[in-house]
């Protein structure tokens, strides 16, 4: 049996380690177009605010060691270039010679990943305007910032990249304004639990321009003027533009596979598309909402990974299926942590469903032990039956642990009541006999 896989990153690299795992004899083809494989996407804003210092712990994996460890034909700088389905053969191109020749396979799985948004607006070709998706993007905005030592800096778009840019380019000792066109950062999160992110990072001296847009990138007197729909300008040295990512999906849609209505490439519940001998995993395809069952397109790593490792099980004969994704999430700002899983009010409240919510205010651990801090949990409940539909938390020390729970309750369609009977791990240092999520059980019930 012989298996292509196209993308070499995070869903990629999951599935030939897993094809590996699974079958010793089977034959794996990795094609990467770019020159990194298996790299740390998320690691890359850290990287350019200097708290991961080696560059080479981006590198998970290299070429060699995939190669050495699990016996994959890895073919870095070589580019799926055309799919055709009749004769299950791949046109690749190599991208250092130019030459163009064909691979044949028996599955074909595609993990190409997203690419940056770049909007048709004036000055966004220029040299100082970077979007960040890989490591020769992340190598480019580290050197402008070492070499030219930028004062100012505009991020466009308050998503997690651009928030984590933010907080990266500010340890950097750069000023740093965000614009965003919402009203709000973060958009997974609603808008309270938004404000409390605004403050926090209005508190560390980073600029916000809620509810603006730009317009155009324009040089003067040796500096960058970000010109906003407002009519406002804001003098910069660099832009990181940060208003999300589109799936890659020219390949599949020229190979006629069914895109579905979310713009992502259509897969059944195994992860096959339209043509069940091609599987499609990670940023690309479309996935089912796990609490709402709409069509939906959650662009991250944790998903990604799983969907490898359950579409290599199914191309060795097993029946693995994908519940969905519920957007579990978390971001540092600062000293600040947000976090979220499963559905937001304002998402609710557009589907038109019944919901409940309620906020809580606890402390991480005993109030009496030192160090406590508080955080805020918004959770949000069907009336009904009381099933959790999502959850949000923004606090300090202590968040990512109740969020975690508060996904596996969403995942396991538990109700209000199942976590006031949660037993979870107390002692002053770490908890209270009543946890924060036992809170939010007792509050909504
Ligand atoms: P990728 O990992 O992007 O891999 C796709 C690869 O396919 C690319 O390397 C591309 O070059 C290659 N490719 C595309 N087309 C072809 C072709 N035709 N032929 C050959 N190769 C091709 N997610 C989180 O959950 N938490 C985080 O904290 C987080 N932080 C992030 C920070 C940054 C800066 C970025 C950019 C992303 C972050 N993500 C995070 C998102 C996460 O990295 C992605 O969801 C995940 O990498 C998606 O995996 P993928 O395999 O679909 O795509």
């Amino acid at each position: 049996k012989k298996v292509v896989i196209v993308g070499g990153v995070a869903g990629g690299a999951s599935t030939a380690a897993r094809l590996r795992r699974m079958d010793e004899d089977i034959e794996i083809i990795m094609l990467e177009k770019g020159k990194h494989i298996s790299f740390a996407n998320c690691g890359l804003p850290y990287h350019i605010g200097e708290v991961i210092k080696e560059r080479e712990k981006l590198l998970v994996q290299t070429p060699q060691s995939m190669e050495e460890r699990f016996d994959i034909d890895v073919r870095i700088q070589h580019e799926a270039v055309k799919i055709n389905r009749e004769a299950k053969v791949v046109e690749i191109k190599d991208l250092q010679s130019g030459e163009v020749y064909q691979e044949s396979y028996d599955k074909l799985v595609l993990s190409p990943g997203a690419e940056p948004i770049k909007p048709p607006l004036p000055g966004l070709d220029l040299p100082e305007v970077f979007t960040l998706r890989n490591i020769p993007d992340t190598d480019k905005i580290k050197n402008f910032v070492d070499e030219k030592k930028p004062s100012r800096a505009v991020v466009v778009g308050g998503g997690f990249i651009g928030l984590e840019m933010a907080e990266n380019l500010h340890e950097r000792g750069i000023e740093v304004s965000v614009v965003e066109m919402m009203d709000q950062l973060m958009g997974s999160l609603d808008y309270e639990m938004a404000a409390m992110l605004h403050n926090h990072l209005r508190t560390k001296g980073i600029d916000l321009h809620l509810g603006d847009g730009i317009t155009a990138v324009e040089e003067a007197d040796g500096r960058k003027i970000v010109k906003l729909q407002s009519g406002r300008t804001v003098k910069t040295d660099l832009v990181i533009l940060s208003i999300g990512v589109n799936p890659r999906t020219e390949l599949a849609e020229e190979a006629g596979l069914e895109i579905g209505s979310s713009k992502g490439i259509k897969v059944n519940e195994y992860l096959q598309t339209s043509d069940p001998s091609i599987y499609a995993i990670g940023d690309a395809i479309e996935v089912k909402d796990l609490v709402t069952d709409r069509s939906v397109r959650i662009p991250l790593a944790g998903p990604a990974n799983k969907q490898g490792r359950i579409a290599a099980d199914n191309i060795c004969g097993r029946k693995e299926t994908y519940k969905g994704t519920q957007g579990t999430s978390i971001a540092k700002a600062f000293d600040l942590t947000i976090a979220s899983t499963g559905v937001s009010e304002k998402t609710l409240k557009d589907l038109k469903w019944d919901y409940q919510v309620v906020h809580t205010n606890s402390n991480n651990h005993a109030g009496y032990y030192p160090g406590a801090v508080p955080m805020m949990i918004k959770l949000i409940f069907a009336p009904d039956n009381g099933r959790i539909l999502g959850a949000q938390i923004a606090g300090y020390d202590g968040v990512d642990k109740r969020i975690d729970v508060l996904a596996t309750a969403v995942r396991q369609e538990m109700d209000i009541y199942d976590l006031q009977e949660l037993e979870l791990a107390y002692a002053p240092p770490f908890g209270s006999a009543k946890d924060p999520v036992n809170m939010a059980g007792f509050a909504a019930g």
